[in-house]
């Protein structure tokens, strides 16, 4: 099944992730990657959040970190360094310093707000008892469309990601869909199939495969990811993402380079 490229994963630095970069990079040759990119929850905007985001001074360190472990492993495997940066209205100039103050490889936009609530972590479940399912998801996919149009983002992340803890819409959401991939194609994101939603609740990957599929008619081009916090989840699945792509009619995925496309790789 493999080779593939797996552009999600995170290291210690964000509080919240097990194992080191080396670890991480072991994994994804004893699996038989041909690529990967570490891609830490960039520094949080808004307030520090320890065990959420790392620091902003930890950044070089991040840096540091994987820049080893591309030198060290180049002659088995190609690293990129990479970013996961929260997608915040009202903190577009902060967010953008961040982005530009390295040579990244790709920057993945992720919405985990809905203004200042979490609405995917563990810790603040209990809050979506206080709000409409479906609103939520409105809420969501107008921020998704707005994150793609900041233009800092190659990829955003786990595209349909209110549906962790199993909330479901009650209401049809193509059109609210078909919309955001509009939005995706003119503003040329590519999108992640990540594998993560199959270790939550939801027992899915994001997104789902009707979602999916209406991304891949607008034109919406494709990356992998596990979004592994583990080194052991480096990789995961990804046979049955590949599967997952091909039924929706990908037949390639993106390889990104100082946020360029470097190439296309057929699946
Ligand atoms: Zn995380
Ligand atoms: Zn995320």
């Amino acid at each position: 099944m493999f080779p593939y490229c797996d552009y999600h994963m995170h290291t210690p630095l964000c509080g919240h992730a097990t194992g080191s970069p080396e670890e991480y990079v072991k994994q994804a040759i004893k699996v038989g990657l041909k690529e990967i990119g570490f891609s830490d929850h960039a520094p949080m905007v808004h307030m520090p959040m320890p065990g959420i985001t790392m620091a902003f001074d930890e950044l070089p360190k991040y840096h540091t970190m994987i820049e080893d472990v591309r030198k060290r492993y180049a002659s088995q495997i190609s690293i990129k360094i990479a970013l996961e940066s929260d997608f915040l209205v009202g903190f577009e100039s902060k967010t953008k310093t961040i982005i530009d103050s390295y040579p990244y490889d790709y920057i993945i936009g992720s919405v985990h707000f809905i203004d200042d609530w979490a609405f995917d972590d563990p810790a603040t479940r209990e809050y979506w008892k206080k709000h409409d399912v479906n609103d939520v998801y409105l809420k969501y996919y107008a921020l998704l469309r707005k994150s793609a149009q900041t233009g800092f983002f190659q990829i955003i992340g786990h595209c349909d990601l209110p549906k962790k803890f199993g909330a479901r819409p009650s209401i049809d959401l193509t059109d609210e869909i078909k919309a955001t991939a509009k939005v995706f194609k003119d503003t040329g994101v590519a999108i992640e199939i990540n594998t993560a939603g199959l270790r939550k609740p939801i027992g899915e990957m994001y997104p789902a495969p009707n979602c999916l599929k209406i991304y891949r008619e607008a034109g919406v081009p494709l990356t992998f990811g596990s979004d592994a916090h583990h080194p052991e989840d480096v990789g995961k699945d990804f046979d049955k993402a590949v599967d997952l792509a091909k039924s929706a009619g990908y037949s390639e995925y993106l390889v990104f380079k100082q946020k360029k496309i470097e190439k296309r790789i057929k699946i």
